[in-house]
């Protein structure tokens, strides 16, 4: 090894769900939402004057954080905005984590939150979910340099209660804890109300699952002023243009837009429960999912042939090898159609 090879930092980084190429498969493996963003964000994007990407973007994305603040009932000083919520969750853990006691978060859940310590040398411990996939609260009931977890967890699909979630938080109130609501809006109750009264309390959600926009990455955070402050400081003193002027005017449109979304919402929730009700009738079992997505297994089935065999088919769903993941398939609710393909194929499987 050469003596700046020694100095490399060596990571394992994530591994993000595949983006195929071609055009004619079913993606069903990385909980993108099968519609579209919302008309406003359309008639944003096509009236935006590409004149304006001479200049730096509002570094405060003004407009956008003004959008969340209204829609959620908040101070701007409240909210922070991100390059999708994987930026917004790398700065929580690089603002936030910085104790040498470890950082709590299950040991099945989002697979960054392992990379993130490891990137930061952050320690962490994993407490184990019960035998039906479930959080043990009390487990989070110690001292610890922080706490994380995802609401509705993921790839479970299982939500939390909200008393459940407040007894977290009010026995951490030396640390912060951020919970993770990526999916909340398809199922479980939301944190936010908490954060009036938990000045350590940081709430996170997106616009790629709810809000029909992964590909234009934007992420946010809603806490108290003092959290948010502390937030904003490490984003400036790293990037302080992440946001770009196209995702502004997409997403502060796409915020405006709440006919919509709930319209979209809606009707994934109700695709939801018609393939849950097809799939037990096929003898898979699923913890009762309330996320965009359905982790399913079929005893006595391997799952990575299953799930190879969908792919063959042009149906890509999600594989987690692992002992107590590695029977269970992860499938993105997509459209009743598509949903239609998966379980036909499996009829015939
Ligand atoms: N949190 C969880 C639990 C997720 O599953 C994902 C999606 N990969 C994210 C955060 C990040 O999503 P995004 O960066 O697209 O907002």
């Amino acid at each position: 090894m050469k003596p700046w090879e020694k100095n490399i930092r060596r990571v394992t980084p994530y591994v993000p769900g595949e983006q195929p190429a071609k055009k004619d498969i079913i993606k069903l493996n990385t909980n993108e939402n099968p519609y579209g963003p919302a008309p406003g964000a359309d008639r944003a994007l096509r009236a935006f004057d590409a004149e304006r990407l001479r200049l730096y973007p509002d570094p405060e994305a003004g407009a956008l954080v003004k959008a969340l603040a209204d829609r959620y009932g908040l101070l701007p000083e409240q909210v922070f905005v991100g390059v999708g919520s994987d930026d917004v969750l790398a700065m929580a853990f690089l603002t936030f984590f910085n104790s040498k006691k470890p950082i709590l978060f299950p040991d099945i859940t989002y697979s960054f939150y392992s990379v993130w310590a490891e990137l930061f040398r952050i320690p962490f411990e994993r407490p184990a979910l019960d035998a039906d996939f479930r959080i043990r609260k009390e487990d989070y009931f110690r001292e610890n340099g922080g706490v994380i977890f995802p609401n509705p967890n993921a790839p479970t699909s299982l939500a939390m209660g909200l008393s459940d979630v407040e007894d977290i938080v009010s026995h951490n109130r030396d640390s912060v804890v951020i919970v993770d609501e990526a999916y909340i809006d398809f199922g479980g109750e939301s944190a936010l109300p908490l954060i009036e009264k938990y000045e350590n309390l940081l709430v996170v959600q997106t616009f790629s699952k709810s809000r029909s926009m992964a590909g234009v990455r934007i992420g946010f955070a809603m806490g108290s002023p003092s959290l948010i402050r502390a937030l904003n400081d490490v984003k400036y003193s790293f990037n302080s243009y992440t946001m770009s002027a196209l995702s502004i005017a997409a997403g502060t449109a796409a915020v405006e837009d709440e006919a919509y979304f709930k319209e979209t919402v809606e009707r994934i929730r109700k695709t939801r429960e018609r393939t849950a009700e097809r799939l037990s009738a096929l003898g898979f079992v699923y913890p009762e999912p309330s996320a965009n997505f359905i982790f399913a297994k079929k005893p006595g089935l391997n799952a990575k042939r299953l799930f190879e065999d969908l792919k063959a088919e042009g149906i890509y769903v999600r594989y987690f090898p692992g002992p107590r993941t590695g029977d269970y398939l992860r499938i993105t609710i997509g459209t009743d159609a598509q949903m239609d393909a998966l379980l036909q194929f499996l009829e015939q499987y």
